[in-house]
């Protein structure tokens, strides 16, 4: 299997992308990073996880706030815990010692040219391992990262959640080398929705996985309806099915992209479309992905017992 770090900020579609991720790669850790609930919180939802599906996969802490510092977490969005309507729950297992930047580092050199990173989340965890060694973009053989949008911002009018707590960290890992696949939030829209009709056949799987799915999807399903999606959207859970099987992907293309780190517009992704910049292309973006394989693996993923 090919060996992965999944770097989460854990809530609702990050515990699906998880359970994916286990599945399909040899997760060698999981990194937690600051961005969608309260940041003990996202640790305590991924060992949860891990303890209530029997997976023994250490959990790093990392950047518990961005570069920056300033961003919120949206409750709303996930849940009062990051886990839908479920609090309070309570785990046994603890995280590792060792911090998430220098387990990034110590797994890129002993695994040179196989680990992926599977950054469903900011990305201030890579950008501190880059700026701690940048040798960093050499040893890693693949970043997949779900950010950004083209023009429909899910966070302020033009920039994507994940881009917009941490563009710095955007910027820095962008420019720093890496071979990257980005999965915006406006493929995630129109691929990885969950509506009502699919919410009631995985209901019927009535596996602990779907029970799962539905429980910790219970708050993102209300508010992704309150903006007028049909159902929940699951970035995450796509980007990672995408990282396991290109075939997934429909159209893409290769493109030189950075991030607005200004003011209003902070955190909105910057595709030079027209070669305006003369920087060669540093990022392979996902413009198109297939929704019947989005259905077909979300529903294989939650069969499973
Ligand atoms: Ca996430």
């Amino acid at each position: 299997m090919r060996k992965a770090i999944f770097d989460s900020d854990t809530a609702s579609d990050d515990m699906i992308a998880m359970l994916y991720a286990l599945d399909h790669f040899e997760v060698l850790g999981i990194t937690i990073v600051a961005g969608n609930v309260k940041y003990e919180n996202e640790v305590r939802n991924a060992l949860y996880t891990l303890e209530l599906f029997g997976y023994d996969v250490p959990v790093y802490l990392g950047a518990r706030r961005p570069i920056m510092g300033k961003w919120r977490t949206v409750e709303e969005v996930h849940g009062p815990e990051g886990l839908g309507n479920l609090t309070k729950v309570t785990v046994s297992r603890r995280p590792e010692n060792e911090h998430a930047v220098d387990a990034i580092l110590r797994l890129a050199n002993e695994y040179p040219g196989e680990l992926e990173i599977l950054a469903v989340s900011p990305l201030t965890n890579l950008a501190l391992a880059y700026l701690k060694d940048e040798s960093l973009p050499k040893k890693v053989k693949k970043v997949w990262i779900m950010g950004g949008a083209f023009t429909r911002g899910n966070t302020t009018q033009l920039a994507e959640f994940n881009f917009w707590v941490d563009p710095e960290a955007v910027s820095i890992v962008l420019n720093a080398g890496f071979n990257i696949t980005i999965v915006p939030w406006e493929v995630a829209e129109e691929t990885a929705y969950v509506d009502d009709e699919l919410w009631a056949r995985i209901e019927g799987l009535k596996t602990k996985r779907s029970d799962f799915f539905v429980k910790v999807n219970s708050v993102l399903r209300e508010y992704s309806k309150a903006t007028g999606a049909p159902g929940s959207i699951h970035p995450d859970t796509l980007t990672v099915m995408i990282a396991h099987d290109q075939s997934i992907i429909e159209e893409r293309v290769r493109k030189y992209v950075d991030v607005e780190t200004c003011s209003t517009s902070r955190g909105a992704m910057l595709v030079d479309w027209y070669g305006l910049t003369r920087r060669t292309p540093n990022v392979e973006i996902v413009t198109k992905a297939r929704r019947s394989r989005f259905v077909q693996e979300l529903l294989s993923l939650l069969s499973r017992d």
